[in-house]
């Protein structure tokens, strides 16, 4: 009978209307026979509060929560996991039992998952990995791959002091150099990422000399609009295997899909088909 409980959900944000999550959830409502929706909430940081408070009085099984509440969303839920208390932000909340809130943070997941997907036997611990950028995207990338084993993360940002922030939050591994070094400290890794939003559409290409990257190394950016941003562009014209950012985005909504509705949903050929359609 679990099947004809409504399942409510959706995303809350501000503004909301360009979120791609709707279409992902709303094909795993339909493709796993639940009887339900996942809606948009445009929610203005001066109704946060109210609007949280309020999930589990309309019957929501919880919400993702985006740009601009990642982190004020944090102190306004009963409970936080442990994960996203070291990011220092909060991407789902998942109504209890008992109808408080607990706030989580997939985006590592979902990062990490990416990786996995593109490259089955990849590992964090395969050499050196340089990391461009420092914003909100960042800590969930740096703490996961720390997680995951990594020994050596360069770290170089625009804005050093960003960067000095998130070493001294995450330790050992994260080592920061200055961003005009960003050219050299492509020699040797064994993985690129770029969480900057340079090559992001509407903003120019990220500012980058590939020429000491090892021809092995894998390229990822976590930008999914373009699909291949054109630093992806270039790494795969000079050989280096890439990862688009879409995958994280499609990752990180399983967990919670999960939490909320008792199914871990899959990533199909078909649902890629249906966000690129929507990009
Ligand atoms: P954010 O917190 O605003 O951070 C922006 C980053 O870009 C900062 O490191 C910033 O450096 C850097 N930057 C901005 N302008 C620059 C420039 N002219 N030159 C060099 N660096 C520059 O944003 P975010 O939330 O981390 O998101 C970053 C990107 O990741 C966006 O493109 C977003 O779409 C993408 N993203 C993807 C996913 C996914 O699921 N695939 C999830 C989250 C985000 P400063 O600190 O110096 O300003």
């Amino acid at each position: 009978m679990q099947h004809s409980k409504f399942c409510l959900a959706g995303v809350m944000g501000w503004p909301i209307a360009h979120s791609r999550s709707p279409t992902l959830h709303n094909y795993w409502i339909q493709k796993y026979g639940l009887n339900g929706s996942y809606v948009l909430l445009p929610v203005q940081p001066e109704n946060l509060q109210a609007a949280i408070t309020g999930l589990p009085a309309l019957g929501f099984a919880g919400c993702n929560i985006t740009i601009p509440h990642k982190v004020t969303a944090m102190d306004l839920v009963n409970d936080v996991d442990a994960n996203a208390k070291r990011m220092g932000a909060i991407n789902t909340i998942v109504v209890q039992p008992d109808g408080s809130l607990k706030g989580f943070n997939n985006d590592g997941f979902g990062y990490i998952q990416s990786l996995l997907d593109a490259k089955p036997d990849w590992r964090a611990d395969a050499g050196p990995i340089t990391v461009l950028g420092a914003g909100g995207a960042a800590r969930a990338v740096v703490l996961s791959l720390a997680e995951r084993g990594a020994k050596e993360i360069r770290l170089l940002n625009r804005s050093e002091e960003k960067a000095q922030a998130l070493a001294t939050a995450f330790g050992s591994p994260v080592k920061v150099l200055p961003w005009a070094q960003r050219h050299a400290a492509l020699a040797d890794i064994a993985l690129l990422v770029n969480t900057t939003n340079q090559g992001m559409h509407g903003n120019p290409e990220l500012d980058l000399d590939l020429s000491q990257l090892p021809s092995t190394a894998l390229v990822s950016d976590i930008i999914y609009v373009p699909l291949e941003t054109p630093l992806l562009a270039a790494a795969r014209a000079r050989g280096n295997p890439t990862v688009n950012g879409l995958g994280m985005l499609l990752n990180q909504a399983r967990p919670a899909f999960k939490a909320w509705f008792g199914v871990m949903p899959e990533i199909t050929p078909e649902l890629i088909n249906a966000v690129k359609l929507s990009l």
